[in-house]
């Protein structure tokens, strides 16, 4: 049997759980609700009760390390998570050395877009590829950059916070408290916002039956726009020039040879696609443009399997 390692993806919503072979497969998968609110020790016996259940599943896979990519902001190489806005009371936590302790088992700690980065990158839509930017487009936007090979880290692993580029200086306020972040404008929460902000509850408009007349979400707009409503297919445009704004920076700064769109909204890649790339080709400068940009490959497993490759492919 190939070699496997035990792979975590910690997030406020979702702790996920999986035995993964070098070959980046899922041999066993298991997941639950963060315990979000319940502190790090509750979280801690939560990947425990993962690990066993996941081990439970093919009992003959011996581990031999583990993987985990966890809500940032974290630092990957002193393997502490510093202070997850999404998990409430965990402050400069020693995530790596305490599941070390617990497992007795080498530990690799990422920040998670980082590890759904390097999975795009080896095993996904960025296979074969030097320098890549992931970009997951999803409730915010997050992502993770590989330069000549290597993720990039910055100080405190802190680089690639992609989602809180500044691109514009009118927008909601952005969750990390900043205005005109790419998040703000661009994430699955801001097209969902804004096709709330333009219709009302009752008034018979496509977005509002697709969300039983509560919040339209992210999601909705695309399904409207897939459908053919006109609304929608106008959020839909909008929505893809400020991806284009923001992947035309990305191109800028990091010269990849792909960018890779995760998230939610990456399944409305189709209808966003035509846009982005009419805005990268308008505003981005001529070396640059013609660099694809293409779908994650992994989906929700992009982190976890990425994650494990730390371990199994150091
Ligand atoms: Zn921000």
């Amino acid at each position: 049997m190939s070699r496997v390692a035990l792979a975590f993806d910690l997030g406020g919503t979702d702790l996920r759980a999986a035995l993964v072979d070098e070959a980046g497969a899922l041999l066993a998968f298991a997941s639950m609700p963060t315990e979000a609110r319940a502190g790090p020790q509750a979280v801690v016996e939560q990947i425990v009760a993962l690990a066993l259940d996941v081990r439970e599943q093919v009992p003959d896979a011996t581990p031999v390390g583990i993987g985990i990519g966890a809500a940032g902001p974290l630092d990957p190489i002193a393997g502490i998570v510093i202070a997850p806005p999404t998990l409430f009371g965990w402050r400069d936590v020693p995530l790596g050395q305490i599941l070390q302790d617990r497992f007795n088992l080498p530990v690799k700690l990422e920040n998670d877009a980082n590890a759904a980065a390097i999975g795009e990158w080896r095993y996904g839509a960025g296979r074969g590829t030097s320098s890549l930017v992931f970009v997951t487009v999803s409730t915010g936007i997050g992502g993770g950059v590989i330069a000549n090979g290597r993720i990039l880290h910055g100080r405190r692993g802190l680089a690639a916070e992609i989602g809180h580029m500044t691109i514009t200086d009118h927008s909601e306020r952005c969750f990390c408290g900043g205005i005109g972040c790419f998040e703000a404008v661009a994430s699955g929460s801001a097209l969902g916002t804004k096709a709330t902000a333009i219709t009302r509850s009752g008034d018979g408009s496509a977005l509002r039956a697709l969300s039983r007349d509560s919040d339209v979400t992210g999601r909705h707009v695309i399904e409207a726009a897939r459908g053919g409503d006109e609304t929608a297919l106008i959020l839909i445009a909008e929505e893809g020039r400020w991806l284009g704004i923001g992947f035309t920076n990305l191109l800028h700064l990091y010269s990849p040879d792909v960018i890779v769109m995760g998230g939610g909204i990456s399944a409305g890649f189709d209808l966003l696609e035509g846009t982005i790339r009419a805005t990268i080709r308008e505003r981005a400068m001529t070396a640059y443009r013609d660099v694809p940009v293409v779908p994650a490959e992994l989906g929700s497993h992009a982190g976890l399997i990425g994650a494990a490759s730390l371990v199994l492919r150091p």
